[in-house]
């Protein structure tokens, strides 16, 4: 553990850049109180780890704080979720500083205001690399899960693919900026696509580790094929990174044939960019234009 005035120090200069809930809301208390959830409540944790998930100086404190709020936030939008609280349990390597807290907390702050996201507790401990753990919950009437695709189905997706595994190709290269590398370090949740989705869809994911691999698991959950058309995907980079590239946290959603006029309608007039890419058919797996199309993907590897 840091020593006991470190820590309090960390953490308050950690706290004081972020939104942060009042008492008896927390941070502060022993444990966080919420309030009571309008709907059903949606709840995600996921890590992101030095030399795992990102490496220094290939990537700021800044990129670290957005990213690891920005991949959680993701996982919200794929269930149609309202952001509404977070956790946040730092492992802080030696010499890690309250300036460094400050630039933590300073790149995830933006996207805590534009969600309406407020943090509620948290944790810090030392360790041997920089380590950060959140616990984001998020409320919705009625949550998309990836069992309810049925055949028939259209398939869309809410932005292009294979920027971010393009963006980690360019930092491993040594560049330093571009589209790409923007991609790879500050990607941007789509919530508003989430949320808009919750009126149309039946079924939805983020597709985090190449279309590919997240299309067999919305197949698999919901027991239909998937149909998509090669010729159809909003290419970011080509098509490989498209397909198993992975990290670009765009939705796919299934909505029934009767409603995707509709819903494109919506999300044009919502200035949101959905691309039909296929269908659902009656039966099992994943097809590229008509052939078998194995579950390969990319799982996160640092830059
Ligand atoms: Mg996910």
């Amino acid at each position: 553990m840091p020593t006991g005035s470190d820590e309090l120090s960390l953490i308050d200069a950690f706290v004081a850049e972020l939104p942060h809930a009042k008492t008896p809301f927390g941070p502060g208390d022993d444990a966080a109180v919420l309030p009571r959830p309008k709907g059903q409540t949606c709840v995600t944790t996921d890590a992101t780890v030095e030399g795992v998930h990102f490496t220094r100086p290939a990537f700021s404190l800044e990129d670290v704080g957005h990213k690891a709020l920005a991949v959680n936030l993701s996982d919200l939008a794929a269930m149609g979720a309202t952001p509404r609280w977070w956790l946040c349990a730092l492992q802080v390597p030696r010499g890690f500083t309250t300036d460094d807290a400050r630039a933590l907390a300073r790149g995830m702050a933006p996207l805590a205001r534009a969600h309406g996201l407020t943090l509620v507790g948290g944790n810090v401990t030392s360790g041997p690399v920089l380590g950060l753990t959140l616990t984001l919950g998020g409320e919705s009437p009625k949550p998309l899960l990836r069992s309810g695709a049925r055949p028939g189905d259209v398939l869309l997706l809410t932005g292009p693919l294979g920027l971010a595994a393009a963006g980690l190709r360019a930092l491993r290269e040594g560049q330093t900026s571009g589209p790409e590398v923007d991609a790879q370090r500050r990607p941007l949740p789509h919530v508003e696509s989430g949320l808009l989705a919750r009126r149309f869809a039946r079924a939805a994911l983020d597709v985090s580790d190449g279309l590919l691999l997240d299309a067999w698991r919305l197949a698999r959950a919901s027991k239909v094929a998937l149909a998509l058309r090669s010729d159809w995907l909003p290419l970011g980079s080509t098509l490989e990174d498209a397909l198993q590239g992975g990290e670009d946290y765009v939705l796919l959603l299934a909505v029934p044939a009767r409603a995707v006029d509709r819903c494109l309608v919506a999300a044009a007039k919502a200035g949101l960019d959905w691309t039909p890419v296929g269908k659902c058919e009656r039966g099992t797996g994943v097809f590229l234009d008509g052939r078998p199309a194995p579950p390969l993907g990319h799982l996160h590897g640092a830059p």
